[in-house]
Order: structure tokens, then C-alpha cells, then sequence
């Protein structure tokens, strides 16, 4: 595998996979993706220090760049690019964009100036690899729409594939951070997806998204070592709140869960 880019012929399908390092299937599933349909598939790993909000959560963000490096290799990934702060920030103080009130709601409410961070950085990673198609994840749900908003308002020509949420065996949306969960922590964050799966759709039809958001809310935070930032039903394009549920509709139920004093993150759609 290359660990730079320039042997890559041009007028091939590149496909490119950010991200910040400590892979696991999830993130393969997006290499896989791009292998699947580009010529050359390049991964960057970049612990992007912007975009944390709590300082401590960036210094225990765990790094295993060896190991990265056998997975993507073993995936088919053909280039990583794992680029030093100095290298994409000199010179360069980021990037403006028309949120349209995307980066305000949500994460951006609980995560000032995160989404900032994170179109700097991604814009600065697609002006340097220039690829046709990039892959995200559905669990960063939020990010992918700012991703795909930010596209809009440039010449870049990139495709954007979103991809599903890989999930443990339990449930537990794959996460760098669950490495950093205890044993019983673990048992205890798989209840989020299994609480999730048992919203009987039937059922809540026709009711208050608040008050099925408050039931959410009440069951997580009965789990020992759970309590939620927010739990929100969400239109899917605009990630407005849902007042009510319609038959017809579909909506993003989106989540924020600390497990202790890792914060997890999970969503899952629902079609009434
Ligand atoms: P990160 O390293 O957390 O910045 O994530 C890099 C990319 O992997 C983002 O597009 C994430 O949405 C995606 N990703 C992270 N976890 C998962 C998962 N469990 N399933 C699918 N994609 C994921």
C-alpha cells in the first residue's frame, strides 16, 4: 500500500474514506464500498484536534496506526494518507459554508463550532485528493448532510456515498470510542440500539413525537451508567423536529447517549 498519492493515474475512479483513525468494521465497510466501485480507494487518518469540544476526549482519542494500516491493507485500500496538522493547516484557515441551520440542532447544539471543524477538515482532505467518490457513515448522520451541503456550494465534482451503520453482535453501533467502555459499560450501551428496535411503529402512529421521545429518554436513562443528551425524531433532509408521526413518513430517530464518560451516538430510520 502507498503512503502518498502521487502514482495514482489520473481519469480513474478514486474513491476516498476519511477518517480519524482506530478502524474497525465499520470503517472497512466504507473501504469495501469504495473498492467495489473505484479504481483506487485511499483512506486518510487525521485526528483533527478542531473538532473536539471536550480536550480530554481528544487526548484519550485512542491511536492504533499500526494496526489501521494491516486493516487496510488486508481491505484492499490502496493509499493512506495520514497527514500532519502543520500540512493542513498552514496556510489555510478553513472553509465557509450556508449551514442553513443544520450545524445549530442536534450535535452542533451540544458541540459548538464542531461542524466548522469538520468541513474544514474534510474540504481540505477532498482539495488534496481530489477523488470522485467519497464514503461516510450513516451514524455520523448529521455529517453527512453538512457534507453532502458543503458539496453544493463548491465546483468540487465528488459523489458522496453514504453507507449503514455496522453494528456489533449485541447491536451497539461500532465506535472507536467503545474501546474505551468497560465490560459492563459495554452490556449496558448495547441497550440503546435494542431500545431503539422495540419502538412498535403501529403503535405510536398518530401520537406526539415528544411524548414517545420522553418514554425513549425515561427507559435509556433507567440503564445503570446511561443517560442521554438528546433524543430526537427528526425529518430526514432537514433534521427538523417531528411533531407528529404520519402514516407515510419517514423520520430519523437521532440519539446522544454518555455511557459513563464516553458520549455514543446512534439513529436509526423509521418508515410510519
Ligand atoms: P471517524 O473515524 O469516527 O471520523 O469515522 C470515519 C467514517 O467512518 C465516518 O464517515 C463515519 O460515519 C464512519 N463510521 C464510523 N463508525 C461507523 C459504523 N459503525 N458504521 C458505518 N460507518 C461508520
Amino acid at each position: 500500500m502507498q503512503e502518498c498519492m502521487s502514482n495514482i493515474p489520473a481519469r480513474k475512479k478514486t474513491g476516498f474514506v476519511p477518517t480519524m483513525g482506530a478502524l474497525h468494521a465499520g470503517h472497512i465497510s466504507l473501504i469495501e464500498s469504495s473498492t467495489r466501485e473505484c479504481d483506487y480507494t485511499i483512506a486518510s487518518i487525521y485526528v483533527n484536534p478542531k473538532q473536539f469540544n471536550d480536550p480530554s476526549d481528544f487526548l484519550n482519542y485512542p491511536v492504533t496506526i499500526d494496526n489501521d494500516i494491516k486493516l487496510l491493507e488486508a481491505a484492499g485500500c490502496d493509499a493512506v494518507f495520514i497527514p500532519e496538522t502543520s500540512e493542513i493547516y498552514n496556510n489555510y484557515s478553513g472553509y465557509i459554508i450556508d449551514y442553513e441551520g443544520l450545524d445549530k440542532i442536534l450535535e452542533g447544539a451540544y458541540r459548538p463550532g464542531h461542524f466548522k471543524a469538520v468541513v474544514d477538515i474534510v474540504y481540505r482532505l477532498f482539495d488534496i485528493v481530489k477523488p470522485s467518490f467519497s464514503y461516510f457513515g450513516q451514524k455520523d448522520y448529521q455529517q453527512l448532510l453538512i457534507i453532502k451541503k458543503m458539496l453544493e456550494q463548491t465546483e468540487m465534482k465528488i459523489t458522496i456515498r453514504p453507507c449503514a451503520i455496522i453494528r456489533e453482535e449485541s447491536g451497539l453501533a461500532m465506535s472507536s470510542r467503545n474501546m474505551r467502555l468497560s465490560v459492563e459499560e459495554k452490556e449496558s450501551a448495547s441497550q440503546i440500539f435494542k431500545i431503539m428496535e422495540s419502538i412498535d411503529k403501529a403503535k405510536i402512529v398518530n401520537q406526539q413525537a415528544k411524548l414517545i421521545e420522553e418514554k425513549i429518554t425515561e427507559r435509556i436513562n433507567s440503564v445503570k451508567h446511561l443517560k442521554t443528551e438528546y433524543v430526537s425524531f427528526c425529518e430526514p433532509n432537514s433534521l427538523k423536529p417531528v411533531i407528529f408521526f404520519v402514516k407515510g413518513s419517514t423520520v430519523i430517530l437521532c440519539l446522544a447517549v454518555y455511557c459513563g464518560k464516553i458520549r455514543l451516538i446512534d439513529n436509526k430510520v423509521l418508515v410510519f
